[in-house]
């Protein structure tokens, strides 16, 4: 069985950071990266609000440099998707979808957070073809072409302004009259030419033409009218669900939306796991806050381990 005194489950910002503090208290440090190396930032082709940075640089970048600077330091990473923890016996037993088997002294779940999607039928059988969650993956193939983004948070709006980049015309889909987005960025696509609100509607169906998108329509929540918008691609960006299907048998406590409950420390309520970043956060999806919460998350296993805890 491989053994590490730190396991860190995820790569994204508040695994990283938690393995930089892990690694250079003398701690041998390992991180499992799961299916999404470098976690969602990766997916932003612009990133503004990390300080330190005079200029934008892509998530990739940053995300980049961060595990470039923790090989430096000397942390491990494997790519492994954990499935559950045994943490009723020390040390810890990690179980691997591949089947592999890790002993952790101590443990820091920063497994952020995965898409939410609408939940039609058409949304499903468009996946791919006209239906996606990433405008900086797929913008691209949608130049010159009309696209709607779904939803009402920064992320939306960062994805529109970004697709405004390729496409013809963007809609902002959105089912209130108001944004939780950031006055700046509304304001940004309320300046842009490109971009058309629809606001106080939902989506009622994703339509097809030729296999793929051709249309959506669109239902008024107040008066219940239906419209169609002719477009060929949909951005779905209505927010996050926490990856912690793993935690689920343990007795590591999660809330009622499947966040691991934390302490103002980052401790669950198994001593010795730890958890940061997006799943560990109901309000605050930030890079900079998971990089925090990764540093505090580790800053308290190195604790536990130096008081012999673990
Ligand atoms: C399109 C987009 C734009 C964004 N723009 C910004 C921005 O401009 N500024 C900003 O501050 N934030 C932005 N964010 C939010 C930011 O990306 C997140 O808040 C941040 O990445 C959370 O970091 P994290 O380390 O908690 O989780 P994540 O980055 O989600 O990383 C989670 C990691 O856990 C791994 N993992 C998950 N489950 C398992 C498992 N079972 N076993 C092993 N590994 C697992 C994943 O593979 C991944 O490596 C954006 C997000 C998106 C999607």
């Amino acid at each position: 069985m491989t053994e590490a005194d730190i396991v860190i489950i995820g790569s994204g910002p508040a695994g990283c950071t938690a393995a930089i503090y892990a690694v250079r208290a003398g701690f041998k440090t390992l991180v499992l990266n799961g299916k999404a190396h470098g976690g969602q930032l990766v997916r932003t082709h612009e990133l503004e609000n990390f300080p330190g940075f005079i200029l934008p640089l892509s998530g990739y970048e940053i995300m980049d440099a961060m595990h470039k600077q923790c090989a430096r330091l000397g942390v491990h990473f494997s790519v492994e998707t954990v499935v559950k923890i045994e943490e009723h016996a020390k040390p810890f037993v990690i179980r691997c979808e591949s089947g592999r088997q890790i002993a952790a002294r101590a443990v820091v779940a920063a497994t952020g957070s995965a898409q939410m999607w609408l939940g039609l039928e058409s949304e499903r059988e468009f996946m791919g073809h006209g239906v996606s969650s990433c405008a900086t993956c797929d913008g691209f193939f949608y130049r010159g072409k009309t696209v709607c983004v779904i939803g009402g948070g920064n992320k939306a709006f960062e994805e529109a302004l970004f697709l405004t980049k390729f496409c013809a015309k963007v809609y902002i889909v959105h089912r209130r009259g108001a944004f939780r987005a950031d006055k700046v960025e509304v304001d940004k696509a309320k300046a842009n030419p490109k971009i058309e609100f629809v606001l106080n509607c939902i989506v009622h169906s994703i339509n097809g033409c030729d296999k793929s998108v051709g249309s959506i329509t669109v239902q008024d929540v107040n008066n219940k009218s239906l419209r169609e918008i002719a477009l060929s691609g949909v951005f779905v960006s209505i927010g996050t669900t926490p990856q912690t299907d793993f935690l689920k048998d343990s007795s590591v406590k999660l809330s009622a939306r499947g966040h691991v409950s934390v302490d103002i420390k980052n401790h669950t309520s198994v001593p010795g796991i730890f958890a940061a970043g997006d799943c560990a956060d109901e309000h605050h999806n930030q890079a900079v806050i998971a990089a925090g919460a990764g540093a505090k998350a580790a800053m308290e296993a190195i604790k536990y381990l130096n008081e012999g805890l673990g």
